[in-house]
């Protein structure tokens, strides 16, 4: 089997033990994964905070940081092959899709190295004459970056991209699920010539490891991407250092389609909304809510591409759907499917586990219009599973998309401008795609509200959100300082 390393202060690890992992296509052990718990955290986020201090990063210029940048994503780029094969064939996430993605994520960091030296301080017009007021911008610390399985490399770059320009240093901690893609990336970093202990990259478990990262008192931000139920024992470790958090957590997204729209583009964009990646997005159009003159028309078109789905090995450039990544997830996708059936939604395709190996899932269609509060509606499936809601107008469309205590995306297809941004206006959600699905890019601000969690990862404001601002005042005069008895 092959094994795995942990990184730390710059030197690969073996850490606490190893555990296996499952290649989610045939279920079997292949590879060997180094674990971190206590010990090694704590060594992880020591060598952080030393790193975060000693010369051979504190006294980088920023626009050195940026070259470092711009060396480690040239070297992700050219590594994309190798590093889209591991998460394929530890998460099992289609080739096509990881291939495409990760040569992209090559452009995170490209767009970061440029910012490193663009993030400004401002000087002040202060009313006093005497004082010359300026605000520096300074990194925030060590962050912890925590990520789950699916589209580890994209889900890193989003965070280290930002956090490496602002100046910070990084433990990432890979999921326990399918982390080789990021073990991997380790040789990346090193190849880079990042100094030690400023990016350590680690995997382990929930309780043993997340938590006690998440807890660690040298940790200034924790910047989370996973479930909002891990979320909230975030939430509770941050409140004892009262360090930062940015949450990026799941969604259950409405894709509306109103009975003017290309059905053509409507039917494939939902298609990529919730089939591709098997459905394992945050971002999946879960809910399709459909004008009621045009529901059996999408739903005969929808099915019909469900079942033409290409279901098959994850490494295989034709492939369009492959496994879920654990057999617990496909378990618990098919435990919410039959809750909802035995509510009154009914079943248009798919819902049946396959026979064979792997942790395979078909694309599912369930028709709620009987059952608006199914599980399947309510509950964030992370599955290839789509719930279909009609609706008679506008003000109907936006009572059922904003109905969810969730709010990461959303999606819009008509040809009418002015409903488009009637639309947009009205919906509770981080992005509104209209009349496409699915796009992101280092450009756009990514995120959401209620349980979608908050901060944004993408564009400016997220490298300003792992600086703290300090404010210097100096004085001008060479007079005494007046009455010491009054604030100046
Ligand atoms: P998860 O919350 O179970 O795990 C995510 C990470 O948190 C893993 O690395 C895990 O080991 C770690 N973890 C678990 N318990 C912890 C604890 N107590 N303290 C600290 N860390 C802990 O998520 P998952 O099930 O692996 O991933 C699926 C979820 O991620 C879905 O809800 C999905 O929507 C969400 N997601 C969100 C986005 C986004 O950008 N908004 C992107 C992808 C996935």
């Amino acid at each position: 089997m092959e094994r795995f390393k942990l990184y730390i202060d710059g030197q690969f690890d073996d850490g606490a033990g190893a555990f296996e992992s499952l290649d989610p296509a045939t279920g079997a052990p292949w590879a060997l994964m180094a674990e971190a718990r206590e010990a090694e955290v704590d060594r992880a986020v020591l060598a952080a905070d030393r790193a975060f201090r000693a010369p051979a990063w504190a006294g980088l210029t920023a626009s050195a940081r940026g070259k470092l940048l711009m060396r480690l994503a040239d070297l992700v780029q050219a590594a994309a092959p190798l590093l889209a094969a591991l998460e394929t064939r530890d998460t099992g996430k289609i080739i096509r899709e990881t291939s495409a993605q990760i040569a992209y994520v090559a452009e995170y960091y490209r767009y970061y190295a440029g910012m490193a030296d663009k993030i400004e301080g401002a000087h002040l017009p202060i009313d006093k004459p005497d004082m010359e007021v300026w605000l520096r911008r300074e990194p925030v610390g060590v962050v912890a970056a925590i990520v789950p399985w699916n589209s580890q490399l994209f889900l890193s770059a989003v965070k280290l991209g930002p956090a490496l320009a602002a100046g910070c240093t990084i433990v990432l901690k890979a999921s326990e699920d399918g982390p080789a893609p990021l073990l991997e990336f380790a040789r990346v970093v090193h190849e880079a010539g990042f100094p030690p202990g400023v990016v350590n990259i680690i995997t382990g478990f929930g309780p043993t490891c997340g938590a006690v990262l998440a807890a660690h008192p040298k940790v200034s931000h924790i910047a989370f991407t996973g479930g909002p139920e891990t979320a909230r024992h975030i939430v509770r470790a941050s409140a004892e250092n009262l360090s930062r958090t940015s949450l990026e957590l799941g969604g259950k997204s409405p894709f509306i389609v109103f009975d003017d729209a290309d059905l053509d583009s409507a039917t494939n964009a939902q298609v990529s909304g919730i089939f591709a990646a098997t459905g394992q997005s945050c971002v999946a159009g879960s809910r399709l809510l459909v004008q009621r003159g045009v529901k059996d028309e999408m739903l005969a078109r929808l099915k019909a591409k469900a079942e033409a789905v290409r279901i098959a090995a994850p490494d295989l450039m034709t492939t369009e759907v492959g496994p879920l990544c654990t057999a617990r997830q496909r378990d618990r996708i098919a435990g919410i499917i039959a809750a909802s059936v035995a509510a009154g939604a009914r079943l248009v395709t798919g819902g049946q586990l396959p026979a064979g190996p792997g942790f395979f899932f078909p694309p599912t269609i369930l028709d709620c219009s009987d059952a608006p509060d199914a599980p399947c509606v309510r509950q964030e499936l992370f599955g290839p599973v789509l719930s279909v809601l009609p609706f008679d107008t506008e003000d109907d469309a936006l009572r059922l998309a904003n109905d969810t205590a969730y709010g990461l995306a959303s999606g819009v297809f008509t040809r009418s401008l002015t409903r488009a941004h009637r639309m947009i206006r009205g919906i509770r959600a981080g992005i509104v795609w209209v009349n496409t699905y699915r796009a992101v890019s280092p450009i756009a601000p990514f995120g959401g509200h209620g349980l979608s969690g908050h901060g944004r990862e993408g564009g400016l404001a997220a490298a300003l959100d792992y600086t703290t601002v300090k404010a210097v005042w100096l004085r001008t005069s060479d007079d005494p300082i007046p009455d010491p008895f009054v604030m100046r």
